[in-house]
């Protein structure tokens, strides 16, 4: 059954204190009589905490990114195992930041995949054109692409543990944001490449995500859309309020 599913990439914002602040305030005000997954993604410093913290809540703590090599001589990288050692099984890889900034290419991501995959962890998987390649009507391929090189070669069963998470760059901080036809539109694209390789059954369960400049005003709008299963949010997951207003866009 596809989840319908709001995550909030917190990147690399709130202190231990303002982390705390934040998750006492989503206890406190997320409804909880939508039918969702909500998810949280704090940096990696106060993931420990967020997970204690929400240990009894039904919201999902999830890491910003993970290394693929289970140990060994990389300095500043955080692994699947400490990530599970301290109750962290969501992980969101191939943010466009990270592909951006930190040069991680698709077939580091396939590899990062692999890894979250054998440990049983669930991937939020990103990807999405920059300005130009729409501009070039590259759009589509550059999606199929993306998909193809990071997630074609895994195996129908891995399809549970997958949600995915389609950003524009050019959406993304910018406030910007795809219209709701253009979002549907290309989530329809998504699916249907999915469904290409994988089949029917894979393609209609799978999560598709939306994620750029979602705000309450426009949440409704763009998760009306019938491939549209949720949000993947930035700067108005920083905000209690704005938060609770963009999950209030799925009812
Ligand atoms: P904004 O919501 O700030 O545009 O960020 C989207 C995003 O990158 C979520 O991962």
């Amino acid at each position: 059954m596809r989840k319908k599913i709001v995550a909030g990439n917190w990147k690399m914002n709130k202190n231990a204190e303002e982390t705390e602040d934040l998750l006492n305030e989503l206890i406190d005000k997320l409804p909880n009589d939508i039918e969702a997954q909500i998810i949280v993604a704090p940096t990696f410093v106060n993931l420990a905490s967020a997970s204690d913290h929400l240990e009894f809540t039904n919201i999902v703590v999830a890491a910003q990114n993970m290394h693929q090599a289970e140990s060994g001589a990389y300095t500043g990288e955080i692994s699947a195992d400490m990530l599970q050692s301290i109750g962290v099984n969501t992980v969101i890889l191939g943010h466009s930041e990270r592909r951006a900034y930190f040069n991680e290419t698709d077939s580091q991501l396939a590899y990062k995949v692999d890894t979250a995959l054998k440990h049983n962890m669930t991937v939020i998987f990103c990807f999405g054109e920059e300005l130009k390649d729409r501009q070039d009507n590259q759009h589509f391929n550059l999606v199929e692409t993306q998909l193809r090189d990071g997630l074609f070669h895994i195996s129908n069963e891995s399809w549970e543990n997958i949600i995915l998470a389609y950003e524009p760059v050019w959406a993304i901080g910018t406030g910007e944001t795809a219209s709701p036809e253009q979002a549907q539109e290309m989530h329809e694209f998504i699916r249907e490449t999915i469904r290409k390789r994988f089949g029917s059954d894979i393609a209609e369960d799978v999560s598709i995500l939306y994620g750029g400049s979602v705000k309450p005003d426009n949440a409704k709008e763009i998760f009306g859309k019938p491939d549209v299963d949720g949000g993947l949010i930035g700067g108005a997951a920083l905000k209690a309020d704005d938060f609770v207003g963009i999950v209030n866009g799925l009812r």
